[in-house]
């Protein structure tokens, strides 16, 4: 009798189980938002690479080799992929590794991935907070290595040391279609093993992805051109000796770096940014203030508490430096007056 018992499968969904395409529906409304920083040399790649990622032709201008200082050059795109609006902003090194002094050359970096965080902060503690705000903390640093074949330049070591507290960093090595297959192997090698020994944090991925991480840095190629393989267009570069197709995978790392930056990490990227980098800017920032949770005695005390303290610390010296005044000019008629008196006598 059992068996005849017809089992009837749902059509659509109900309940909460309905939850998800409620999230899904509501970011497909707002829109997402993406804060891409590219550090590299001038000419290496960046721009090209940019623009192979998004599947667009974003108009910028070359950049010269001969400025005095590094700037950045920000950029914000409205993109659309289906029905997916993206803000895409992208800052650009300008003139990074041309100067003689390189010292000078990731302060400017730093500067401006502060700037943001700096800026976040001042929106978050207004009282009257907009819900319009433009985040535009830097979620991700695409870190272009020069394909030497070779190592590191000290000046790579040093940004990435400088910044690798305030960004996600995830190293590229640009042009990989000038390193033979051989080279790349020992190349990657080399640089995670020098940025292991200088303690440098790159962005690690969440789902501890062996495949993945074995790869890094990924080795990458931008071509915006379309070439000719047998029948199809497909995006890659033309030499005299073949074709370099940028989205097959045993030419380049392309589509394994598209994969994890736009398809799998860019949430976790965008987290990362928020609960760790920002949250350490945010914390020494307050601390510097004078802000704490606990007091000396290890008892917690109340914002308020501290910003009431402050404000009768801040009320004592006013009100010490207005005795102080008052004192100076009494002390300043009185000498008048005997002086006076003085010239009076005489
Ligand atoms: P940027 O100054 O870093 O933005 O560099 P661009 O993107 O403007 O690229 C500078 C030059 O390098 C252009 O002529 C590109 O065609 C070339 N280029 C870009 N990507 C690659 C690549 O992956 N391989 C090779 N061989 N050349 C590239």
């Amino acid at each position: 009798e059992k068996e005849n018992i017809r089992c009837l499968t749902t059509l659509g969904h109900f309940g909460f189980e309905c939850l998800p395409y409620q999230l899904v529906n509501r970011s497909m409304q707002h829109g997402f938002s993406f804060n891409v920083l590219c550090v590299g040399e001038t000419g290496i790649g960046k721009s090209t690479l940019i623009n192979t990622l998004f599947n667009t032709n974003l108009k910028d201008t070359k950049s010269s080799h001969f400025y005095p200082n590094v700037g950045l050059k920000v950029l914000t795109y409205d993109l659309q992929e289906s029905n997916v609006q993206l803000k895409l902003t992208v800052v650009k090194t300008v003139g990074y590794g041309d100067q003689i002094n390189k010292e000078g050359s990731y302060q400017p970096i730093i500067d401006y991935i502060d700037a943001q965080f700096e800026a976040y902060l001042q929106e978050e503690l207004k009282i009257k907070r907009s819900f319009k705000y433009q985040d535009t903390r830097i979620h991700v640093c695409l870190y272009f290595i020069s394909p030497t074949g070779h190592a590191l330049k000290s000046l790579d070591l040093l940004t990435m040391k400088r910044i690798d507290n305030k960004v996600n960093i995830i190293p590229l090595i640009a042009k990989a279609d000038t390193v033979s297959k051989n080279d790349l192997q020992k190349f990657k090698n080399k640089i995670m093993s020098e940025l292991i020994s200088n303690g440098i944090q790159i962005y690690q991925f969440p789902n501890d992805d062996e495949t993945t991480t074995g790869m890094l840095p990924f080795a990458v190629v931008g071509s915006t051109d379309e070439v000719k393989v047998g029948k199809r267009m497909v995006r890659g570069r033309h030499y005299p000796w073949g074709v370099l197709q940028v989205e097959n995978e045993n030419h380049c790392d392309f589509v394994k770096l598209r994969d994890m930056l736009l398809c799998t990490n860019m949430e976790d990227l965008k987290e990362e940014t928020h609960v760790r980098h920002y949250e350490c800017y945010r914390y020494s920032k307050l601390q510097k203030m004078g802000f704490t949770d606990v007091g000396p005695d290890n008892q917690p005390v109340s914002f308020q508490e501290i910003y009431e303290a402050k404000r009768l610390e801040f009320h004592d010296q006013c009100q010490k430096e207005e005795e102080e005044l008052k004192k100076r000019f009494m002390q300043q008629v009185k000498d008048r007056e005997t002086a006076f008196k003085d010239a009076e006598k005489e």
